[in-house]
């Protein structure tokens, strides 16, 4: 049997991965905490938002419903890689921000493709226009 534990796990070390893929250049220079999220969310997939209590830290959190299993791992990567673009990007943590919003001119993409995740991003689009809709209303509940 599959616990959260194993969830969790899964998902940290998932991306412990991808940061040491893809961002090594860069280092993890505040805390960062990537979990799934309490809701089912029928548009939000992930978000990342600063913490600012006692030391300035990030939380990545990821839709619930990407558990499912029927969702690619391909679409989890994808959902992973863009929060921690902007993390790396100073969107919700203290690294040093180039640009004034987070998404305005494609900067996310830009730098998924600067990693090579072109094919990647165009998997996923289509899987979760073509997908999503279906997985939010049988997995609601
Ligand atoms: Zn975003």
């Amino acid at each position: 049997m599959v616990t959260n534990t194993d969830y969790d796990k899964y998902l940290a070390s998932k991306a412990a991965a991808l940061i040491r893929e893809n961002f090594s250049d860069r280092g993890v220079i505040n805390f960062l905490v990537v979990k799934w999220g309490t809701k089912k969310s029928k548009r939000v997939l992930g978000h990342i938002k600063a913490i600012k209590t006692s030391e300035f830290g990030s939380i990545i959190e990821i839709n619930p419903l990407l558990k499912n299993l029927n969702v690619p791992e391909y679409v989890l990567d994808y959902v992973l890689m863009h929060e921690l673009t902007h993390y790396f990007q100073g969107f919700g943590s203290n690294h040093e921000r180039k640009h004034k919003h987070p998404h305005r001119g494609g900067i996310v993409e830009k730098e998924l493709e600067r990693h090579g995740w072109k094919e990647i991003i165009e998997k996923s689009e289509k899987w979760i226009k073509e997908n999503w809709k279906e997985t939010v209303i049988t997995n609601r509940n």
